[in-house]
């Protein structure tokens, strides 16, 4: 059922049924009310009626004590004398004192005067010795004069009968019409005249009953129903046309009401939360609409949650695809790591730390966020983490710090260190999820690691841990390059060990070895960051220095030629072993003008030390 079918149910219910039950009531009330009054006026008329018909008994009893007493009506009943009786009769009625004049019971029986006469008086006639010898009747009214009377004096009309047979009537000559019978009052229609009629009955001649009906004209009472009816039908239209009004405004109310609800939940439907349901007063409209608003609020931020969550998922999506391109660049690793961390887990910041190298201490690589304030609880919670080489946390009022061991794959050895804090405390979820990107960033460190070490294999000596020959030529290419292009000197040493023959003819080619290895870390710890000791081949090194001229370059070999004849290997048999070195010194571009004429000139010097003796440096000449 709908909504507006059910409100009009509702209405039919509570209003038009129960109008309709007043109307009804009502109208009846009227009908009734009207009627008792008919009946009350009637009734009035009837016992006017009653009392003229008592007084003309009365006036009956007066004229009856004339004929009873009269003397010669007494003398020819005495003798008998129904002639004479009959005659004296005649007199009397024409000297009107009496209507109608019965004499029964006797010798004689007598019946002078109108038939129509109505309202006897009676009494016994005595003889002598109180013998009753008959009964006479006298009356002094006729019908029509006691029903003129009445219609004079009670205005109403009137119908006198005797055992059906009209007397008198007031009424104009009529067609057969029932009249009503002694008791309550009727509805009579006589000649289209409504009435309102009654009847009594009184005492006639000879024991007969005469029988009174009063008619009282009624128009008036149909009038006053339908004039009643009229203004309460009236009252009671007005009231369902007030309360249908009313009511289709209340259904219009509502209507607009869920009206305007439907819309907005249409609109939120539609993903629209810029526009409010308006509420006006503090019934439950206005609080649905507030509720309703409230959930559009709720839905509104759910959804910009779910925005976020989705940019979030897309930055990290982009991450990943980072993670792929710095595969090999630990640091960039790392910081992407501890970036998903910081978001994932909406901490307020977080640094990663790894070390720079196997065996070195942790430094911190990567910082992301607020840590000021921070940083006691995350360090706190990093030392933890360090003992236990699992994840730890640390606290501080409102501060609240996770710390996560990086370690390898292969040996699980601690490789770095992931930290991040946050106002709120962690779940047991945030635990596993740093743990997660912990143990994948570990992974890829030890991919970095392996990844480093093959790089470094490549371009590695493996005995002496200086650059190979392929790696030596590359950065002679380069070098030269770069201080062609800003004008700046190069250098190129190159060194042969002096009688490198022997060594290993006394001492072993192992212990040459050794050697080799430990003339090529004199070279390493001589050399600045930037410059490129190498392994040339068997004995012979070199050093490109980029940035330095001839004389620099000269005193940076003397430097290492000194530093290898200080040298002083113990052996277990033959004594220790010493060494020296010839150093041949070439620049760019005092010496030489490209790669190949610059080792050539330094490989010229490094034989001219060998001619002048070993264990020196020479530098090459300058260019013609
Ligand atoms: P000088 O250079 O002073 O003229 O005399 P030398 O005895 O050093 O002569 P040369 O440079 O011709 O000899 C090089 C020797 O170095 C030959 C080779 O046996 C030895 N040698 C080359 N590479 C290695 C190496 O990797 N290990 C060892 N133990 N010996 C090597
Ligand atoms: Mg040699
Ligand atoms: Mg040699």
């Amino acid at each position: 059922m709908s909504f507006r079918a059910r409100l009009t149910l509702f209405f039919v219910l509570i209003v038009i049924v129960p109008m309709l039950s007043v109307a009804i009531v009502l109208f009846r009330l009227i009908s009734d009310n009207e009627t008792g009054k008919a009946d009350a006026s009637v009734a009035a008329r009837q016992r006017a009626a009653i009392n003229l018909y008592t007084d003309a008994r009365r006036r009956a009893d007066r004229a009856i004590r004339v004929v009873g007493t009269d003397e010669a009506l007494a003398a020819a009943l005495r003798s008998g004398d129904k002639a004479a009786a009959q005659a004296r009769a005649e007199t009397l009625l024409k000297t009107r004192p009496a209507r109608r004049v019965v004499l029964t019971g006797g010798s004689i029986t007598l019946d002078q005067g109108s038939k129509d006469a109505v309202a006897p008086s009676a009494r016994d006639l005595v003889g002598q010795g109180a013998q009753r010898f008959g009964r006479l009747e006298v009356s002094v009214t006729l019908a029509g004069e006691y029903a003129r009377q009445v219609r004079r004096i009670a205005g109403a009309d009137v119908v006198v009968t005797e055992r059906g047979r009209t007397l008198a009537s007031t009424l104009p000559p009529q067609d057969d019409v029932s009249l009503p019978a002694p008791g309550h009052p009727h509805d009579v229609t006589v000649n289209g005249h409504d009435y309102r009629a009654v009847a009594f009955e009184a005492a006639g001649f000879l024991g007969q009953r005469i029988r009174v009906v009063l008619l009282n004209a009624d128009a008036s009472r149909r009038d006053a129903i339908a004039r009643s009816r009229l203004l309460v039908g009236g009252i009671l239209l007005g009231f369902l046309v007030l309360a249908m009004t009313f009511a289709v405004a209340v259904s219009r109310s509502l209507q607009s009401q869920i009206g305007s609800f439907l819309l907005a939940a249409r609109r939120i439907a539609s993903g629209d939360f810029s526009t409010e349901v308006t509420t006006s007063g503090h019934d439950e409209f206005a609080e649905l609409g507030n509720e309703f608003n409230k959930m559009s609020h709720q839905l509104e931020s759910r959804l910009e949650d779910l925005r976020q969550e989705r940019a979030r998922l897309q930055t990290s999506l982009r991450r990943i695809g980072q993670t792929f391109a710095s595969n090999l660049d630990r640091d960039a690793l790392l910081e992407i790591v501890l970036r998903t961390a910081v978001d994932g887990l909406d901490a307020t910041g977080g640094r990663a730390s790894a070390r720079p190298e196997a065996e070195r201490a942790l430094q911190e690589v990567a910082r992301t966020g607020r840590l000021d304030g921070h940083l006691d609880v995350i360090r706190a919670a990093e030392a933890q983490a360090l003992l236990s080489s699992t994840g730890s946390e640390a606290s501080e009022g409102e501060v609240h710090a996770l710390a996560q061991p990086l370690l390898g794959t292969e040996r699980g050895e601690l490789v770095g260190l992931l930290s991040i804090a946050r106002a709120q405390p962690f779940t047991d979820r945030d635990r596993e999820l740093l743990a997660y990107l912990a143990g994948t960033a570990g992974i890829s460190l030890q991919n970095v690691g392996l990844h480093e070490a093959v790089q470094r294999q490549a371009v590695t000596d493996e005995l002496t841990g200086l650059y190979n020959h392929r790696r030596f030529q590359e950065a002679m290419v380069d070098e030269v390059e770069r201080a062609r292009r800003f004008g700046q000197p190069m250098s190129l040493v190159m060194l042969d060990i002096d009688n490198f023959k022997t060594i290993n003819d006394n001492f072993g080619h192992q212990q040459g070895d050794r050697v080799l290895a430990e003339v090529a870390r004199v070279l390493r710890d001589s050399s600045r960051e930037i410059d490129a000791p190498a392994r040339y081949g068997g004995e012979e090194l070199a050093v490109v220095l980029p940035g330095t001229d001839i004389e620099g370059a000269y005193q940076l070999a003397e430097r290492m030629r000194q530093g290898i004849a200080r040298l002083e290997m113990a052996t277990a048999d033959n004594g220790p072993i010493t060494v020296t070195a010839s150093f041949g010194v070439a620049s760019l571009p005092q010496s030489a003008g490209d790669p190949r004429t610059l080792l050539a000139a330094a490989d010229a010097a490094l034989y001219e030390a060998k001619r002048g003796g070993k264990n020196k440096t020479v530098r090459a000449p300058g260019r013609v």
